[in-house]
């Protein structure tokens, strides 16, 4: 649980009252287990009280006042929360009694401003007051939950020591937790994705949305607060069709796995087996898949033919395709499908998979930074060659390379 202190009054704000409150209710707060992620002070004025209540409802899960549930005009908190959560104030009638008889018993006339002390918010809980006239109060709305003390110290901490924490002990026990699932895309940028969901991201707030780049992949993160798993699920499944109707083609697994780990499970569910031969990546194809365990079942192996030498001893590339005038070059479509075809049929592999490209800072063969082919030989079918332009410096053109033909071993 997240809870976040705000201690209202203009005279915290000009320094003539240190916030002990604040100190006090962190103190307390953490020993019950609670995180305080944030302190606000505020004045006494209604708009900016509103205006902390709006801020501290999207990041605590529990909102605790001190100050403000005096008589006079200036105290302020319980209008403030009633008017935001549009609720009536009500009377609260023991504590009403409790203030007519300490007035009545002294012998003073009792001002119409001394009933604001009895004051509660509709459908709240009254926290009763053992040291002052003002009740407190507690309420829970849209899974947020709200207490209300007063400010003099004195009359905080024998509230929130008593009835004050019994209700928050209350609520812990039926806290709503937060429930997420975490959707991998591949073979789409951060942006655009986005993009495609930008009405949807901008829309919900429970379940949230949260799309976050990692290594040449983009993650969403669908949350939502729920008591338990079947309330949640039913929620999150949801949002996760409808992102699905959009984004579905680049969804290539619902918990956090690297792309290379669902490429090796998709082999296995399929019972066939991969052999690459890398040129600008030097390995790293190999390298992202060799780090999954237990992949020697699906990948075969791979060779680095960096050099046209190696492309044509090791592939048996002809040099005339290599190196020439009118030779297409080792960065072209057909030296991509060579490269694929040769190396699974030494593998005898069920793929075969090559990626050569310019990884820069220099353009070569007179091609640009960022062009890369990719091979797709498969046992029986026609190869494939994919061309991709990849942006980024030398490394992260290496590893979109090698993210990006995992991504086409899907389609
Ligand atoms: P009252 O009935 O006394 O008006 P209230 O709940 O309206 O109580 P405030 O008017 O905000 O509370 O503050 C009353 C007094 O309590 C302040 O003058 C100040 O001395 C003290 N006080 C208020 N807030 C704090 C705080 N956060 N930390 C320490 N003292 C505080
Ligand atoms: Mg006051």
């Amino acid at each position: 649980m997240r809870a976040e202190i705000i201690a209202v009054g203009t005279e915290l704000l000009l320094g003539q009252t240190v916030n002990t409150n604040a100190t006090y209710l962190s103190q307390g707060l953490a020993e019950l287990g609670i995180d305080v992620y944030f302190q606000t002070v505020v004045g006494d004025n209604a708009a900016r009280i509103r205006q902390a209540i709006e801020l501290a409802r999207t990041r605590a899960d529990l909102i605790i006042f001190t100050g403000g549930l005096g008589p006079t005009q200036d105290d302020l908190t319980k209008d403030a929360l009633a008017d935001y959560l549009n609720r009536s104030i009500e009377l609260h009638q023991p504590s009403m009694d409790k203030i007519e008889e300490l007035f009545s018993s002294r012998g003073i006339h009792m001002v119409e401003s001394n009933r604001r002390q009895a004051h509660l918010i509709e459908g709240s809980e009254p926290l009763m007051n053992d040291a002052g006239l003002a009740v407190g109060n507690a309420l829970t709305e849209d899974g947020t939950h709200y207490v209300l003390l007063p400010g003099p110290p004195r009359e905080m901490k024998v509230m929130f020591e008593g009835p004050a924490k019994a209700w928050i002990r209350s609520i812990m026990g039926e806290e709503r937790k937060l429930f997420s699932r975490q959707l991998m895309f591949a073979g789409i940028g951060e942006s655009s994705l986005e993009e495609a969901l930008i009405d949807l991201i901008d829309a919900q707030t429970d379940p949230s949305i949260a799309p976050y780049a990692k290594d040449g992949e983009v993650a969403i993160r669908i949350s939502t607060k729920a008591l338990e798993q079947a309330e949640a699920d039913s929620r999150l499944e949801a949002t996760e069709q409808q992102i699905k109707s959009r984004v579905g083609k680049h969804l290539y697994a619902r918990e956090d796995i690297p792309l290379e780990e669902a490429v090796i499970r998709l082999l296995r569910a399929s019972k066939r087996t991969l052999a690459s031969a890398e040129s600008l990546t030097g390995g790293l194809f190999a390298q992202l898949l060799t780090q999954i365990p237990g992949s020697s079942g699906e990948f075969a192996g791979g060779v680095v033919t960096y050099t046209n030498m190696m492309k044509h001893k090791l592939l048996s590339i002809p040099m005339s395709q290599l190196e020439g005038t009118d030779a297409p070059g080792a960065v072209s479509e057909s030296t991509a499908a060579l490269m694929a075809e040769r190396v699974r049929e030494h593998a005898d592999s069920d793929f075969g998979v090559s990626l050569t490209g310019v990884a820069g800072p220099a353009e070569s063969e007179g091609k640009p930074v960022g062009l890369v082919y990719f091979g797709l030989a498969e046992r029986g079918k026609p190869t494939r060659v994919f061309t991709a332009h990849l942006s980024g410096n030398r490394g992260i053109i290496r590893l979109r390379a090698a993210k990006s033909i995992m991504y086409r071993l899907w389609q």
